[in-house]
């Protein structure tokens, strides 16, 4: 038998942008309801073995790729969405993007803009990363950029109590990440909100404009359940929502296109001496330029095993250099030319491979500015000190010198000549826009043509951010979480666990 729910506001996804949503409409009084797909971890359910939490909170279990296989899409399933995952790095959206996002007729007022980055940066706690926390390779990474005319820059991140364990990227098991599963989520269910997780959306029911009900299915038990609403928020992500608009018959003219990422790879360096940059914050340092963004990324062992280039006895022999190993994402915000759709596999295996498929294949530009990135994140290494570099290179190549560097553009020509290649920003497929005929959504969120359905997450970004975009996306959820209520926001939102951090401060000062 079908379970069937009544409330006012319905949401799908409890990540960076569902979560948002989801607390204002329970603070405004309205009967909120959170849909997740994925399982609701407490901090003591978190370990730091690498394997297990990547197949528990990852979607996929880590494995989601494009079609061709040459591309992976990393985002998390679990409460909390990819916010779970984060580094913890916070960064506004660029006045430019704002601009840009505007003239495209995606209206995002920047003094309201400001209020909601700042009202979401007092949630989450963002301040820049204390010194105290930084790996032993920021230093001898720092001079190296020094010493190629770079000025690195550090991170603000949404931490309270980090003791840099380095383990960002499997969730935080001390609880001092402020994701939205440590924030909004629970906030939301301080006010009242439901919460469903291990619930995947399956089907939006619509007729004549107006969503009708979310049919839905309990991923534990396999019972179905039906939620009625009056208004429905969709916060899936940037494949899973397009990708329920498309298995809903909606707008399925526009919804999986202009898909866009920031897409990338790492770069490794060799020292003679131990860095032991596992000992510490993952992600401290970076370098941005108009071309591409360098971004330190000092993973702990599974993850550097993944991704370290070279086969065989060669990669062994890498792998046990761990200690000597630093490390450099590098990457490239790319125009919006991929799609999510629902390919063969759907149409015709249904019971075994119900999945959206994406298609994405970086452009020659956008292969030639990662290639430039890593050449500079390789120069900076071996300037510092490093012996050898590793850049991702399928083969495996190593160079042991600046001018051997030069080379690295003219090997790169696809995506499959690179190891580690992929995205862990997957944007747009629910393009916000004025032009209904262009776009899925409008910009008050509401999907152009329906009455009730709203969208707020990643996807109504129509391109990429350019910058790591949890920040920007809860911002613009915040504003989103307006039109959705059609309500004014409070101008502090003071509850919440940094909140009470604050007070415990004042507190103890007095
Ligand atoms: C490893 C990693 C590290 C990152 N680090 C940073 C960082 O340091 N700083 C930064 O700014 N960004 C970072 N990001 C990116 C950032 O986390 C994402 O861009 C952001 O969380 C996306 O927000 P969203 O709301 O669009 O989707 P998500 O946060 O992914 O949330 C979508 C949620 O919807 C759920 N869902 C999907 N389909 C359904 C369905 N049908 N029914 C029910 N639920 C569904 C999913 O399970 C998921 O929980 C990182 C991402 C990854 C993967
Ligand atoms: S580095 Fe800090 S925030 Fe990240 S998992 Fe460890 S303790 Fe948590």
């Amino acid at each position: 038998m079908t379970e069937e729910l009544d409330v006012d506001v319905a949401v799908v996804g409890s990540g960076a942008g569902g979560s948002v949503v989801a607390y204002h409409a329970a603070r405004s009084g309205a009967r909120t309801l959170l849909l997740e797909r994925g399982p609701h971890l407490h901090p003591r359910d978190i370990s730091h073995d690498e394997p297990e939490m990547i197949a528990r909170i990852y979607k996929d279990g880590g494995a989601q790729t494009n079609n061709a296989a040459d591309m992976f899409v990393l985002q998390g399933s679990c409460v909390g969405g990819s916010t779970v995952l984060t580094n913890g790095v916070c960064l506004r959206i660029p006045e430019p993007v704002r601009r840009s996002f505007a003239a495209h007729g995606f209206e995002l007022p920047a003094d309201e803009l400001a209020r909601s980055h700042e009202r979401v940066e007092s949630v989450l706690n963002v301040h820049p990363l204390a010194p105290s926390l930084h790996n032993p390779a920021v230093e001898p990474l720092a001079e190296g950029f020094r010493r190629m005319g770079h000025k690195p820059g550090g991170f603000r991140k949404n931490f309270l109590d980090c003791i840099g364990c380095g383990y960002c990227n499997v969730g935080c098991r001390y609880g001092q990440k402020l994701d939205a599963a440590q924030t909004w989520v629970p906030m939301a269910l301080d006010r009242g909100a439901g919460l469903r997780p291990d619930t995947a959306v399956e089907r939006i029911d619509h007729h004549r404009g107006r969503v009708l009900g979310l049919l839905c299915r309990d991923l534990v038990t396999g019972a179905t359940l039906r939620v009625r609403a009056d208004r429905y928020v969709l916060g899936a992500g940037a494949i899973g929502t397009p990708e329920l608009l498309l298995r809903s018959r909606i707008k399925t003219d526009l919804a999986g296109r202009f898909t866009s990422f920031h897409v990338g790879a790492i770069v490794f360096g060799d020292f003679p001496q131990p860095l032991d940059g596992f000992d510490g914050d993952q992600m401290c340092l970076h370098v941005f330029t108009d071309r591409f963004l360098i971004e330190q990324c000092q993973n702990p062992p599974v993850s550097t095993a993944l991704t370290l280039p070279g086969w065989y006895g060669d990669h062994a022999q890498r792998m046990q250099r761990y200690r000597h190993l630093a490390a450099l994402g590098v990457l490239v915000p790319t125009a919006p030319t991929g799609r999510v759709f629902l390919g063969l596999g759907h149409r015709i295996a249904r019971r075994f491979f119900d999945h959206a498929d994406v298609r994405f294949a970086a452009s020659r530009d956008e292969l030639t500015r990662l290639a430039e990135g890593m050449q500079l994140a390789g120069k900076a290494m071996l300037a510092a000190g490093a012996t050898v570099v590793h850049p991702p290179l399928a083969t495996g190549r190593s160079f042991a010198s600046a001018r051997d560097l030069d080379a690295l553009p003219a090997l790169v020509r696809r995506q499959s000549d690179f190891v580690g290649f992929g995205s862990s920003h997957p944007q747009g497929g629910a393009r916000a826009g004025a032009d209904p005929r262009h776009n899925v959504v409008g910009p008050d969120f509401r999907v152009h043509g329906m009455d009730n359905l709203f969208v707020a997450d990643a996807s109504v970004f129509p391109h990429a951010l350019g910058v790591n975009p949890m920040l920007g996306i809860m911002a613009v959820a915040d504003r989103a979480a307006r039109f959705v209520l059609d309500a004014e926001l409070p101008d502090s939102i003071d509850e919440g666990p940094a909140h009470r951090a604050r007070q415990r401060l004042a507190g103890a000062a007095t």
